[in-house]
Formats: C-alpha cells, structure tokens, sequence
C-alpha cells in the first residue's frame, strides 16, 4: 500500500508534534485530519480538518477512520482501546503494541530487557512500605516515577539521598498510583536516537543527539553528540531491534544514559516523533516529521544525511517574551508552535543554530 498525492492522514492529538506532522504532509501534498478536544490546537490551525472529539469517542474515532486514508498520533498516551479500535476499522501506525508497552514503565522495561537492552535497575511500588524497601536497596537514593501518564518529568520525585522526602506523603503525592523506583544512574551523558522503519521494514536512522534536560523538561539537543562510534553503533542496534520486535512502521526516539563506564542504559522510548528530533527539520533535508508521514504512507524512508552541526534550544513558558527577532547572518530556524496560552514549563517553540559540520 502507499498513500498517493491528495490522500489524507488522521493525527490523534493536536499539540505542537501533530502541528509540525501536519505541515510536513502538506508539503508533499498530503492533507491532515486532526483529532483533539477543544477549539483552537496548534495542529487544527495548520491542517484541513478538526475533528473535535475526546480520544475515546467511538463517534468520533469512526469519523476519522472515514475521513482518513491512514493514521498516526503524536502522543503515547493515547487510550490502546482506541488504537485497537482504529486497527480494525482503517490503519493505524505505528501499531497499538507500541503505545500498549511504553505507556507503563514495567512493561516497557520488560520489553526492553527482551530486546537485550539495559535499564536502571528498578523496584515496583504499590504502597509506601514498598517505597520504603526499595529505598533501603538503593542506599537511601533513587527517582520515584509513575508507572503511567509521566512527561516531562512530571509524576516524578528525586531522591538524593540528602533531604529526603517522607515516604507516605510522597506517594500520596504522586497520586497513590503504582509506580517505580528507579535506581539514580550517574551518566555521562544522555543520547537519543530518532529512527525511522516503513512497511516494507527498511530502518534509517538519524545521528545520535546529546540531550541536556532542566528540571525533568528537555532544554538542548547538540549534534554531533561527541561520543564514540561504538556507543553509536550499540545505540542503533538497540534502536533497530525495537522497532523489527515490534513491527513497527513510523518514527520512534530513543532515550539513553551513557554510562560512566561507557555502556548504555535505555531510559525509555516514545512511539511517535520525539523533542529530541527537532534538529532534523533545520540540519537535515529530510526532517523527522517528513519521514514519519513517508514511513506511514509507504513511501520510501528518505535520507537521513546531516548537512550542519547544530544546537536546538527549547523555548519554555514564557521564555516567548523576551524572544529577539534578530536579523543576523547565523543561520537559526526559529519554529513557534501556535499555543494560545503560556503557562511555566510549557514547551512554546523551539531554535535551531546551524554550524558548518567540522568533517
Ligand atoms: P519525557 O517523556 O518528557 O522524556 P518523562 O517525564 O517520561 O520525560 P524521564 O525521561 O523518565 O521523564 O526522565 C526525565 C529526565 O530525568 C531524564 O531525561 C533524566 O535527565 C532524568 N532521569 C530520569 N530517570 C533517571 C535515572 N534513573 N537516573 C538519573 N536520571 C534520571
Ligand atoms: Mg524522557
């Protein structure tokens, strides 16, 4: 199957990834259909229709299986009953597996653990006497993380080791939910990788980024990320044997901690097109919104060539204000994504400064 000029993809979820993927498709002659809850999103403004329905509205999910040729979402929250219900009435990549095994940190990392990839070593929590056991292996230190619903650092709490949080407040905190303990890795650095595999199961993937985070919220992407060949390749590996145990089709990211001692741990991945991933669309030809909508509609993957070094700086809350319009000869692409509210930590826009590659 591939998609021709004209046909229409369906996007669940209508923030700034559903914005760029719209645009994209645009570009080559694709039209968009955005399902999301509300009036105005930053993907409904750039695509051709809006569909406005909760994500689990059968009346609305049957409106868009009708209305699309394929779809796709930019979120991995979204419910599997959903996925599964749009894999029987139209396509739906990536598939409802993916969404099913990264929604919930256990089976994501048990699914990782299958993959022959490492994580950090974890305990699962159910109540506070858990929390307090798994502490007690972890030598007093470790991040207490949802199993569900976490982002950008949120359902999270650090435990340093110093002044600690009581336990029982703590998890009431974090909602009484189930959670992890995670142990606390000292990394080097962390990685990720943006990758790319069509239907017909060809894999392309993108030059590793370093990721700098603040507060649980991505803030900078470097690339090259300066690590070794090695850790690059053992990256890719791990990313390649991901995305073919899950007969993946579309764009996924890959976290990673480079360890200190040179190995890798994976932090999580995301089903979808990732912050992580930005760069692409100001150092690449081929950006990874564009691969995303060429690997669901069955088209060829394109090149994954980087012609520049480059930073991506996030622009956060109301970071927006104090943003200079400069005329300068460094060539940056500035992307805003629309949002009509600013509110602390949410992700606004983001900047990409390109540099010539140093070979
Ligand atoms: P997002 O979905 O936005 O990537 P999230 O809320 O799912 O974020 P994580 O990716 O789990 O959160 O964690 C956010 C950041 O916190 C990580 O990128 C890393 O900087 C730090 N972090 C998370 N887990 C660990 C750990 N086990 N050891 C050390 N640092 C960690
Ligand atoms: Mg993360």
């Amino acid at each position: 199957m591939h998609l021709s000029f004209g046909a229409t993809i369906g996007i669940i979820g209508g923030g700034q990834l559903g914005r760029m993927l719209a645009m994209a498709a645009a570009r080559l002659g694709l039209k968009t259909c955005i399902l999301e809850p509300g009036e105005d999103c930053p993907a409904a403004q750039v695509a051709s229709i809006h569909l406005n329905f909760a994500y689990d509205d059968h009346a609305g999910l049957k409106k868009l299986a009708e209305l699309s040729d394929v779809i796709t979402y930019e979120f991995e929250n979204v419910p599997v009953d959903s996925a599964r219900f749009l894999e029987q009435h139209s396509r739906l990549y990536p598939p409802s597996k993916a969404l099913e095994i990264s929604q919930d940190r256990v089976t994501e990392k048990e699914f990782l653990f299958r993959c022959g990839a490492k994580t950090a070593r974890y305990h699962k929590v159910g109540n506070p006497i858990d929390l307090d056991a798994a502490l007690l292996d972890f030598g007093g230190q470790g991040i207490l993380k949802t199993r569900r619903l976490g982002y950008d650092g949120k359902g999270q709490v650090l435990f340093d080791g110093n002044n600690n949080p009581d336990n029982g407040t703590t998890f009431s905190r974090l909602g009484g939910v189930g959670c992890v303990l995670e142990e606390l890795i000292s990394f080097e650095c962390e990685i990720s990788i943006i990758a790319a595999r069509g239907i017909d199961g060809t894999f392309a993937a993108y030059d590793p980024a370093k990721n700098v985070h603040r507060d649980g919220i991505l803030r900078t992407s470097t690339i090259p990320a300066g690590i070794s060949a090695q850790i690059t390749g053992e990256a890719v590996n791990i990313t390649r044997t991901i995305l073919n145990k899950l007969n993946y089709v579309g764009v996924i990211g890959v976290e990673f901690f480079v360890c200190e001692d040179g190995s890798l741990c994976v932090n999580e991945f995301a089903p979808r097109v990732h912050n992580s991933g930005h760069w692409t669309e100001a150092a690449c030809t081929i950006s990874q919104f564009e691969q995303h909508i060429r690997a669901i509609a069955g088209w060829p993957l394109g090149s994954t060539n980087r012609h520049s070094d480059c930073l991506m700086e996030n622009i956060i809350g109301d970071e927006t204000a104090g943003l200079e319009l400069q005329s300068t000869n460094a060539p940056h692409l500035l992307h805003i994504y629309g949002k009509s509210e600013v509110r602390e930590g949410r992700k606004m826009g983001h900047i990409t400064r390109l540099t010539p590659t140093k070979g």
